[in-house]
């Protein structure tokens, strides 16, 4: 696409990289096709080439940020899912990230709505915060139905268990498997620490020597999805200076959301090579697969849900499938398995009916295969897709636990 930048314009860093995104953007509309926003609203507003056509008409024209332009902004899920299906490479997700982060800046939001802002990006990754939240959450449900629709889908994600901090021992097992670090996404110790569990368990009986970040190392990813970017980058930085006095062969992270945040080098710079999926750590010796495991699975039938953030964000679509049947596990995939359940970080809080539109197409797919169980590898999706879904539902890591003698 041709754009009208001008030499001062392009001297800010972000419009130097948005205006190279925008030009490999050829307007073809494929992405369009993919996009969850554009299959449910059928409005080119919400489109992938519809965004990046206001952005670019935003940012060429130094207009004021209005109503309209962050509506269509807000609804866009970071899912990527446009990223994977452009034939011309556009890393639309800088693109977004610059919308953003300007709209975090500049926008001034109605006072509920940046005051429920607020909340989130300061309490979600804090897991004390988030313990007391929680707590107070059981309290709140009573007058759900008072309380305006971002509290109250807020209160149906609530989990009524809540996980006590843990504490994991770093493991020197000299192996010669490799030196992992565990990030431990600071939302989900809280929410499902046995998945916490599950990948130390996991890593350490493979062999690994693992180091375990505290709970509450947080990476910034759910502060740069709601356009916090300062508070991003603060976290982003602390991690990063967490990392250079480890040694370590990889990083990999208890949910993918994170994973995917890690692996992109706009943010983690060379740490975000190394990042890998357990999913492409777990290479067991044949002696270490339990006898009992496949003859337990022998005849169920086992949805796969790909989070997005792995699939488009990682780029990792077959592996752990194929891992699981390796194992011996009958593995199903539900149809649109490229679209996104409409958990996206906070999005299933911040845009509660479009996240339930999402969340149930996403069950009654998952649903039409008759499964006996679904795993997927993100804590979010699995919060998100019980909401409308009874199926058991299993984060890979506990599945690999289980496989593990
Ligand atoms: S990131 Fe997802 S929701 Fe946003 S434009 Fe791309 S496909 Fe659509
Ligand atoms: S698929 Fe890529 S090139 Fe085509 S409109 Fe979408 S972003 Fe632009």
């Amino acid at each position: 696409m041709q754009t009208h930048f001008t030499l001062s314009q392009l001297a800010d860093h972000n419009i130097d990289i948005a205006n190279k995104e925008i030009k490999k953007c050829v307007h073809c509309g494929m992405c369009t096709a993919t996009c969850p926003t554009f299959v449910v609203l059928a409005d080119e507003l919400d489109s992938p080439r519809g965004r990046i056509h206001q952005i670019q008409q935003w940012l060429e024209n130094n207009s004021p940020i209005t109503k309209r332009f962050v509506r269509h902004i807000d609804r866009c899920l970071s899912c990527y899912s446009c990223m994977t299906t452009c034939p011309s490479g556009v890393e639309y997700r800088r693109l977004i990230d610059i919308a953003r982060q300007k709209i975090g800046q500049f926008y001034r939001r109605p006072w509920g709505e940046k005051m429920l802002r607020l909340f989130l990006n300061h309490a979600l990754p804090n897991p004390t915060l988030m313990r007391i939240t929680l707590l107070m959450a059981g309290f709140a449900r009573p007058f759900a139905r008072i309380l305006p629709q971002q509290l109250q889908s807020a209160l149906e994600l609530a989990p009524k268990k809540i996980f006590a901090p843990q504490y994991f021992a770093p493991a020197v097992n000299n192996l010669g498997r490799g030196r992992v670090i565990i990030h431990r996404a600071c939302a989900g110790a809280v929410v499902n620490g046995d998945i916490d569990k599950a990948v130390v368990t996991v890593l350490n009986k493979l062999g690994y020597d693992i180091t375990i970040l505290e709970e509450s190392q947080c990476c910034g990813s759910l502060n740069a999805h709601t356009g916090a970017g300062d508070l991003s980058a603060k976290k982003r930085s602390a991690l990063m200076a967490k990392l250079q006095n480890l040694e370590f062969d990889f990083i990999t992270s208890t949910a993918s959301g994170c994973g995917s945040f890690m692996a992109d080098a706009h943010y983690f710079g060379e740490y975000a090579q190394k990042y890998r999926d357990i999913s492409q750590l777990f290479r067991p010796d044949y002696a270490q697969i339990n006898p009992e495991f496949a003859p337990k699975y022998m005849g169920k039938r086992i949805a796969y849900h790909s989070a997005c953030s792995l699939q488009h964000g990682l780029k990792i679509t077959d592996t752990p499938k194929e891992l699981l049947q390796s194992l011996g596990l009958n593995i199903i995939t539900p149809k649109e398995s490229h679209l996104c359940c409409g958990s996206a970080g906070v999005y299933n809080i911040l845009q509660p009916a479009l996240a339930k539109q999402l969340g149930q197409r996403k069950s009654d797919n998952i649903q039409q295969l008759q499964p006996d169980m679904v795993i997927m590898g993100n804590v979010g999706c699995m919060g998100q897709i019980a909401r409308f879904n009874q199926t058991p539902i299993y984060h890979i890591a506990q599945i690999l636990q289980e496989a593990l003698t």
